[in-house]
């Protein structure tokens, strides 16, 4: 009994420690009444989440008081947001209700709430409550930028806190966050946010190789640092003689872009050679910015050799997340590639803060790249797609690309996504000029529609007004307002198509002689494995669907079952994850439920016993086993976190599995032999297929082999190195693109 009192007595003297430390983190931006807010908000949080605890043990209110010093010290958000941040789980998990929040905090602060608490409600398996919880995250995106910036300090702050998750929650969260808040942070530019969620995300999805890569980078740290200091020294030298006051260090980069540069350029860790790239920080003044950056440039490509193709100036046009600086690529002292980046203490804070600080100097900045960019957002949700699955895809899409700079017949500068078309920029200058548009001058050169612009394009839309959106220019604009500008204009049109199929689908089941109602209707519907009754019509319109499909219809009628598709497969899915909960563990277990539970390996990974694996309850095909670094692991996770169950192997050694290596080459006499009496005599290992193509001497080839276990393919992998010609052997993730 008197422990535990003294127990409670320190947790209390511990809250209020880490309370003054938040306190201390926001000072420089209190005013008058600030302080009284923020306890304000403590208390309620601290007496509303008294009775709760974390996984961890801990009491609860070290979450929200965490959350609030992120976003204090790491966003430089102010006392509105500290407030909220304080209180966002508060609606959601207590009895506070909005209102109450309303009378104490005020409406603004209520509205930021509830743009914080999640939808609730009963999922059906068409619309994702996930995504639809996305969205309406989205949505609020629109109205007020802190809602996404809490939001984010609230999942950086729940990703640092992970250990105590159980596993299949800590591969929901790092999906959710690689799949949609990784992109949301490089998009409002916290760079330092965004690098590490996709670390921390790394290394919950692909521990091994998270591993792997950080252990590596610790083996070469003093190396590493003598040269950073090797390369750096004279370069300070000149700067500062030359009367700039600079900074001058080495900055690693993240483990996750290491990866992805491994994976992308498929090659070894000991290849990637910017592990780290030098920054230069300069101290200068607004008018002197510019000139000090280049003069900057100037004496480092004095020093060392530039690659001309590297050179990027986002000081002349800023990123569209407002991101400024100088980056070029030159030839170090040991013969390797070195990034520099060079920028002044103003731009730096940009590049670290973001959004918020680059609000606090908007006063100095002419137009705001990221202004334009939630304006665009604005824009994209007043239309928003039924669906907030593809809704996400195309909006996704725009948070991760690059950015290029096209100029208007008057010389007025667009920003467009990098791949963006002709049509693209129509329709990003008025949705008439892009539905209506037949072709493009670029540079005065006539061009069709599809054609993908060039950095620095002067483009000419040319319209008629006979034009009308097309299904197939959903091939090639890559911009979410393009694609949805473009969806609804073919949705109205389906519809109006679909209005006379419906009259002409009632003449012919007439004279069928079969009743017109719903219930009918929706038969049909599934008879033709059409996802709607709108699609029947439209078939039907189009004359897909003729007198006779009607009548073959009507002969089998009796057979089909008297419920709507989606009613069939929401059932289905449901009951397959009661029957998989309801289990010892909800685990399942691969080989021994082999019989009792219908479940199939994802072809679009080829998980192998060994591998790090997750279950999938899908609709028609059962349950598919993935690798939780599949491709399509991130996308399925974080819209159908309900769908996932937890898996693992059993030990056996009898069952052989489809794999696929990629090997590669120099071209030697026999090397083809050699490949295959290694694997199907010294390893016994059955080949399914074997394609080589050899080019002017060079070797690459695919095989795809039955192997046990992850185990027996490393040991494959590492013989096959070791044939004399051969110089890469990795496996591949899939024989065919599918889900
Ligand atoms: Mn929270």
């Amino acid at each position: 009994m008197k422990d535990l009192v003294i127990d409670l007595e320190a947790e209390k003297n511990e809250i209020l420690k880490r309370y003054r430390a938040l306190l201390r983190a926001c000072k420089s931006t209190l005013e008058k009444g600030d302080k009284r807010m923020i306890r304000k908000a403590f208390d309620m949080a601290l007496e509303s989440h008294s009775d709760m605890r974390r996984k961890s043990g801990e009491p609860y209110i070290y979450h929200p008081i965490a959350v609030a010093q992120i976003a204090a010290e790491e966003i430089g958000l102010g006392t509105t947001s500290i407030v909220c941040a304080l209180l966002h789980d508060v609606v959601e998990d207590t009895d506070v209700t909005l209102d109450d929040i309303e009378r104490e905090f005020g409406k603004k602060v209520a509205k930021i709430i509830d743009g914080l608490t999640k939808i609730s409600g009963v999922f059906d398996t068409n619309s994702s409550l996930q995504a639809e919880n996305f969205r309406k995250m989205l949505l609020t995106l629109a109205d007020d930028v802190r809602v996404i910036l809490i939001k984010l300090a609230d999942r950086l702050h729940n990703m640092r806190t992970m250990e105590f998750m159980p596993r299949d929650k800590q591969l929901k969260l790092s999906s959710e966050t690689v799949y949609l808040y990784a992109p949301l942070a490089h998009r409002l530019g916290l760079y330092a946010i965004k690098s590490e969620l996709e670390d921390l995300s790394m290394k919950y999805m692909e521990r091994e190789t998270y591993q792997f890569i950080k252990n590596k980078l610790n083996e070469k740290k003093a190396e590493r640092e003598k040269f950073i200091r090797d390369f750096s020294e004279p370069v300070k030298k000149v700067v500062e003689g030359q009367g700039l006051v600079a900074d001058v260090f080495g900055r690693p980069k993240s483990i996750h872009s290491i990866w992805n540069k491994m994976k992308k350029k498929a090659i070894p860790f000991e290849e990637v050679y910017d592990l780290f790239a030098i920054r230069i920080i300069l101290d200068s003044t607004p008018e002197n910015e510019k000139s000090d950056c280049w003069k900057a440039y100037s004496i480092v490509t004095d020093l060392y050799r530039p690659n001309p193709d590297r050179l990027r100036d986002w000081i002349s046009s800023p990123k569209a997340n407002g991101y400024e600086s100088l980056h070029t690529t030159v030839m170090g002292p040991r013969g390797q590639w070195v990034e520099v980046q060079i920028r002044t203490k103003r731009m730096n804070e940009i590049a670290e803060k973001g959004f918020a600080a680059h609000w606090k100097y908007k006063e100095s900045s002419t137009d705001s790249g990221l202004d334009l960019w939630v304006q665009k957002v604005r824009d994209l949700l007043k239309n928003p797609e039924s669906n907030a699955l593809d809704f996400l895809d195309d909006f996704k899409m725009n948070l991760f690309s690059d950015e290029i700079f096209i100029f208007t017949p008057k010389g007025a500068l667009i920003q467009l996504p990098l791949n963006a078309t002709a049509l693209d920029f129509a329709f990003e200058i008025h949705t008439d000029v892009g539905a209506s548009c037949i072709g493009a001058k670029v540079n005065h050169k006539l061009v069709p529609l599809s054609y993908k612009l060039q950095n620095g394009d002067q483009v000419e839309i040319i319209t008629s007004s006979k034009q009308v959106p097309k299904e197939d220019w959903l091939n090639f604009v890559v911009t979410a307002k393009a694609k949805a500008k473009i969806k609804s204009s073919l949705k109205e049109e389906k519809r109006r198509i679909a209005e006379t199929g419906k009259e002409i689908l009632e003449r012919k089941l007439k004279s069928l002689k079969i009743t017109y109602n719903s219930e009918n209707i929706h038969k049909l519907s599934y008879y033709f494995k059409l996802p709607s009754t709108l699609d029947l019509f439209f078939e039907v319109a189009k004359g897909t669907i003729d007198m006779k499909d009607l009548k073959e219809y009507q002969a089998s009628e009796k057979v089909i079952e008297n419920k709507p598709q989606d009613k069939i497969e929401a059932e289905q899915v449901q009951s397959l994850v009661r029957t998989l909960k309801a289990k010892d563990a909800d685990m399942l277990l691969i080989g021994e439920d082999m019989q009792k539970i219908d479940y199939k390996l994802a072809n679009c990974c080829n998980p192998i016993p060994g591998d790090d694996v997750f279950g999938f309850v899908t609709v028609s095909d059962g349950i598919k086993i993935h690798r939780t670094n599949c491709p399509n692991a991130a996308k399925l996770m974080a819209n159908y976190g309900y769908r996932v169950v937890k898996a693992k192997w059993t030990n056996q050694q009898e069952l052989a599995f489809l794999t696929g290596l990629r090997i590669t080459g120099i071209d030697e006499v026999g090397l083809i032999n050699q490949l295959t009496t290694v694997i199907s005599h010294d390893f016994k290992v059955n080949i399914r297929s074997i394609t080589v193509d050899s080019d002017n001497g060079i070797f690459e080839g695919t095989v795809m082999i039955y192997v046990n276990d992850t185990h027996h393919l490393d040991n494959l992998t590492k013989r096959l190195k070791m044939i004399k010609g051969i110089s890469t052997v990795t496996r591949f993730d899939s024989i065919e693109k599918a889900s």
